[in-house]
């Protein structure tokens, strides 16, 4: 092997694998090439955190399979950094508006998840979606307030999502109990209810809109006459009639409207900001007094490829506070409106990340050695072929004739093993040649091509100990990306690029893409897959440094604190995931604390009505310490 072949750095590791930098900013390679947690300036390689577990977990010794590693303080470091985005944007536009805002607890209910916010910041308030998240918010500010000796009345808790008359009972009662509630209006229907159930000085109302704008985001289709949520334009002209009709439209102080998740043009929030400001002051025209919040509900992006503008949430705030401040441009209205934000996967998703212990390696083809002389003249034959090329395009003519030529209806199983062995030889063979012979290397993605099978499709299958329905829903559920790193061997240029799987019997449990950075330089692995591209694109093949050591190490799946534990599937009974938590305090002495164990057979086969005990249960459930 040259040189070139080898030779690499942490640096190159760092940009291949996206992590210290944007939101992959708490972790890190060392030296040794292995991937390191950082918390304000502490760190602690995976490998001494997975050896702590091992200890840690007294009841079960020598566990160190897959897990969720929950990380509470970088919840913290979000919801203070977002308070610290707004207070600058504020600060450098001059704009005299309040900030404002509410954890959407449907982004993770999870006890640790819900209560570090409210840790985090004395102001922040909860939004609820349904009425078991409200008595879910309603328990958890209770508990606060136990535990402090201090009220937590003052908490804004927003009510979102449809109103049936318990959910509305719900609200009555913790308006009683003194509880800062605002319900939010979706729709002619609810605001009848809410007007015959509550006098009109005793509620704070939200007219949730629909935002008849275009903005682009994952769930962009949120927005329009077509979304599923919020008033139309018929609606709300409706619902201020009957407002007026019957004393409320003083009970109306905010109008909210939620453009979608994941908005990952932030430029987008200024066109936003405008918009909402606009309708905001014609409302107040149109006799809505006490309007003075407008809720630009979530939206906030998360870096999922690492690849997006360095300080997103910063360049968040600051659009939209421009937008704002575009709208009343020179004029001095009598009011400005306070801004209030319902961020959610910007705030809770580096609080989690999978841990996934690599169980088995499986070839895709036979090896080279045993092939018989006549399949060695063929393979021969055709890399003569593929040296000679010049351009891809060439390339992909010869590929496309090998398969022509090579295509075969022969079923004799010692034919294909010569076939598939050539097929693997070949495209080796091929890779080296793009990576080195050609002079252009575009395009180098061939998948569009047919019959040409992708060269850079990994040679291996890493089996996972996990269930991607389970731990990464969104995967599956809506292509969401999202990161992937080995804990070890990052110092060395990576052998190949593999798949992995998870153990359920679906196809579709496969975690197998990375994003390809964006980089003058293409980078490749040491088997010449490239590991950057001249422009960023997701790929399938997960880099590893020495594929010999992947079984037995594990994998980290980062970025999953935001809606993953709230979709899991139960799929083929594979339950959750036991989860560790890990903290460090100021002298850098690091926590780590086994918090539940993994769901037993026992009470998943409980789920779907069979009551089995298993001697075979290898965790006791809630082995909390
Ligand atoms: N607010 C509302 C009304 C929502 O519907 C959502 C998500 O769907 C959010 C807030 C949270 O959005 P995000 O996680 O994108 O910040």
């Amino acid at each position: 092997m040259r040189e070139e072949d080898t030779e690499w750095s942490i640096d190159e590791a760092r940009l291949v694998y996206g992590v210290a930098r944007n939101d992959l900013h708490f972790l890190d390679i060392n030296d040794k090439g292995e991937l390191v947690l950082v918390i304000d300036g502490h760190s602690r390689t995976f490998n001494e955190i997975l050896n702590e577990i091992r200890i840690e977990n007294g009841t079960h010794p020598a566990y160190t399979s897959s897990f969720t590693l929950r990380i509470p303080q970088l919840i913290v470091l979000r919801v203070k950094r977002l308070r610290k985005a707004f207070a600058r944007a504020l600060k450098e536009l001059n704009y005299k508006g309040e900030f404002l805002a509410v954890y959407p607890i449907k982004v993770n209910q999870r006890y640790d998840c819900v209560t570090t916010v409210l840790e985090a910041d004395d102001d922040y308030g909860l939004e609820a979606g349904t009425k078991t998240e409200l008595l879910l918010i309603k328990r958890a500010l209770n508990e606060k307030s136990e535990k402090d000796g201090k009220d937590q009345k003052h908490r804004r808790i927003v009510c979102n999502g449809t109103k049936d008359p318990e959910y509305l009972d719900i609200i009555e009662e913790c308006i009683k109990e003194g509880f800062h509630i605002t319900i939010s209006i979706e729709s002619l229907h609810e605001a009848r209810l809410v007007v015959e159930q509550f006098k009109a000085n005793e509620v704070e109302m939200v007219l949730r809109l629909k935002p008849y704008i275009e903005v682009e985001g994952h769930w962009s289709h949120s927005i329009g006459r077509d979304s599923k949520f919020g008033l139309s334009i018929q609606d709300l002209f409706d619902v201020i009639d009957l407002f007026r009709e019957k004393g409320f439209l003083e009970s109306v102080t905010t109008i909210l409207a939620h453009v979608g998740s994941q908005i990952e043009d932030v430029s987008s929030f200024k066109r936003f900001g405008k918009y909402m400001t606009n309708i905001f002051y014609q409302l107040r025209d149109m006799g809505l007094d006490h309007l003075h919040i407008i809720d630009f509900g979530g939206g906030l992006p998360v870096d999922y490829t690492s690849s997006n503008i360095p300080l997103l949430m910063e360049q968040y705030a600051r659009n939209l506070v421009e937008g704002i401040q575009e709208f009343i441009g020179d004029n001095t209205p009598e009011i400005i409106p306070s801004i209030l934000i319902e961020a959610g996967r910007g705030i809770t998703a580096q609080g989690s990340l999978v841990v996934v212990k690599a169980l088995e390696v499986r070839s895709v083809y036979p090896t080279i050695e045993k092939i018989s002389e006549e399949a060695r003249a063929i393979l021969s034959e055709w890399a003569g072929r593929i040296r000679k090329t010049k351009t891809m395009r060439e390339v992909i003519e010869i590929w496309n004739k090998f398969h022509e030529e090579f295509a075969s209806e022969d079923i004799l199983l010692t034919k294909t093993l010569q076939d598939e062995a050539i097929v693997g030889e070949l495209e080796k063979i091929t890779r080296e040649h793009i990576a080195k012979d050609l002079s252009t290397k575009e395009p180098l993605v061939l998948e569009s091509v047919v019959p040409v099978r992708n060269l850079w499709q990994p040679e291996h299958i890493v089996i996972g100990n996990f269930s991607v329905f389970n731990s990464i829903g969104d995967s599956v559920l809506v292509d969401q990306h999202f990161p992937i790193i080995p804990v070890k061997g990052l110092h060395v240029r990576p052998e190949t690029t593999i798949r992995l799987v998870d153990i359920t019997c679906d196809s579709d449990g496969e975690f197998s893409n990375f994003y390809r950075q964006k980089h003058d330089k293409i980078l490749w692995t040491q088997d010449h897959r490239p590991l950057t591209l001249s422009r960023g694109e997701i790929g399938t093949g997960i880099p590893v440094g020495v594929l010999r050591d992947v079984v037995g190490s594990h994998f980290v799946i980062p970025l999953t604190g935001a809606y993953q534990d709230v979709i899991e599937m139960d799929h083929n009974l594979l339950g959750d995931l036991p989860d560790v938590q890990i903290s460090v305090n100021k002298e850098g002495e690091w926590k780590i604390m086994w918090m539940q164990g993994a769901e037993t057979m026992h009470q998943i086969l409980q789920e779907v009505g069979f009551d089995i005990e298993s001697d075979y249960d290898p965790y006791m459930s809630g082995s909390k310490k």
